[in-house]
């Protein structure tokens, strides 16, 4: 099933739509995701490249390192700082949605909770919710 949904950055600068079924929200409690989006943890939908279009903007793109060594870029609005998505330097054909950008996100589920090792003690983590202490592991 194609889904079709719309987001974008604080101030409207930016704007994307999602031409994909979302599979649910994973948290990362990594140390970079917190200080990329200001907040406990990142809230991320992973989505095939290819189903994220830009309507209005074009995010500025911050090359970042991440705990595993891997380049991650993170994209943002250059206006208000608001953070869009991220994707991995070696893996083109994925992009990392943050889902707070969604203009409707309420009909999503929290699925995983990932970097669990370096969580916030006050950042509630579900026992009902999968989790991993570092990265998710890898699925064939
Ligand atoms: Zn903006
Ligand atoms: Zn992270």
């Amino acid at each position: 099933m194609t889904q079709h949904s719309t987001g974008g950055c604080l101030c409207g600068a930016i704007r994307y739509t999602v031409d994909a079924p979302m599979t649910g929200v994973i948290a990362c409690h990594c140390s970079n995701c917190r200080k990329a989006s200001g907040a406990g943890a990142s809230h991320n939908i992973p989505l095939p490249a290819s189903a994220l279009t830009f309507t209005r903007g074009t995010p500025k793109r911050f090359v970042d390192t991440a705990a595993s060594g891997n380049r991650l870029f993170r994209f943002f609005c250059a206006e208000c700082g608001s953070s869009i998505y991220s994707q991995r330097e070696s893996m083109p054909q994925m992009v990392v949605l943050k889902a707070g950008t969604l203009d409707d996100a309420a009909g999503l589920a929290l699925v995983m909770n990932i970097w669990t090792d370096s969580a916030l003690p006050w950042m509630p983590l579900d026992p009902a919710v999968e989790r991993h202490p570092r990265n998710r592991p890898v699925r064939a």
